[in-house]
């Protein structure tokens, strides 16, 4: 498989503090990964950084060899539900209808082979009855179902899915797997942030884990060893293959009293700073 995406030492910082630190990621075509980490890992600002909505303070991302905003093949992108404004007065069909206009194509009008393509993705994701309703009257799960019928019409050659499985209830969590099967098989490259670690590890071909730095990317195998569960969420309890884990006392990689010996991203500078200014 060749590199579809590539991060290059990419680095964001919100305020002065760092949301993703000199992270090196090579996607290869085609993987589905799976993206984890505690709260605040910086997940979210992954994709974005990724859609070109989260400016770099270091580093590139290249997709095909090419910046975001020069990529012409489609990258879809579905984001978590907290960010979107659900009041928005439009209906499903409107919604879906948008993954076709595609860049600077607002002022088109649809065409047949559109509006085909917009009942296909709704029909796909079983939600065409609800195509005239407002989006803001729909459950979450109806909601996320509109979100991926809308990504489904953009036909992606990338999909990137911010927690697509947290809040929504099982018939969509089957659905959206259901999608994921049936996109591994047409070689789309999906990324799915995700909690579940029992799921990233049992359906994934790769896993990313971050605590704002990189902590691994590989197989499941390779990335959910006991030592890198503890720099991601030590402290915590996690579930893996099935087994419920408490993850030791944190490292304190990335908190606001540790640094990673022998690590000089800036994060860990940042935390070595941090305590070494405390009282
Ligand atoms: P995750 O999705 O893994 O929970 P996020 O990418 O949403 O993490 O956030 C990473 C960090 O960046 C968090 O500390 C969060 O508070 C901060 N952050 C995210 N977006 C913004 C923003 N727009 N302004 C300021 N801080 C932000
Ligand atoms: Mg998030």
């Amino acid at each position: 498989m060749t590199d579809l995406l590539e991060l290059r030492n990419v680095s964001v910082f919100y305020g002065g503090r760092p949301a993703l630190d000199s992270v090196n990621l090579h996607i290869p075509h085609g993987a589905q990964v799976a993206v984890v980490g505690p709260n605040g890992a910086g997940k979210s600002t992954l994709f974005k950084a990724m859609m070109g909505l989260a400016p770099l303070r270091t580093g590139e991302i290249l997709i095909h060899g090419r910046p975001p905003s020069e990529y012409r093949d489609p990258v879809a992108y579905v984001p978590q539900r907290e960010e979107v404004d659900w009041r928005f007065p439009v209906t499903v069909f409107d919604v879906v209808a948008m993954g076709r206009y595609g860049r600077g194509r607002w002022l088109k009008r649809l065409s047949v082979a559109d509006r085909d393509g917009i009942h296909r993705s709704l029909e796909r994701l079983n939600i065409s009855d609800l195509a005239q309703r407002p989006i803001g009257e729909l459950s979450g799960g109806q909601q996320q179902r509109v979100f991926l019928a809308r990504a489904l019409a953009q036909k992606p050659h990338v999909l990137l899915l911010d927690e697509p499985f947290t809040g929504v209830d099982i018939s969509t969590r089957e659905a959206t797997l259901e999608l994921l099967s049936s996109l591994k098989a047409r070689s789309v490259t999906v990324l799915v942030s995700t909690h579940d670690l029992d799921l990233a590890s049992g359906r994934f071909d790769q896993v990313v884990l971050l605590n704002r730095c990189l902590i691994s990317a590989g197989s499941p195998d390779e990335v959910f060893t006991e030592k890198h569960l503890q720099a991601a969420f030590g402290g915590q309890m996690v579930v893996v293959n099935g087994k419920a884990i408490v993850v030791d006392q944190c490292c304190g990689a990335h908190g606001p009293v540790g640094g990673v010996d022998g690590c000089r991203c800036e994060t860990c500078n940042w935390a070595r700073g941090a305590r070494e200014d405390e009282p």
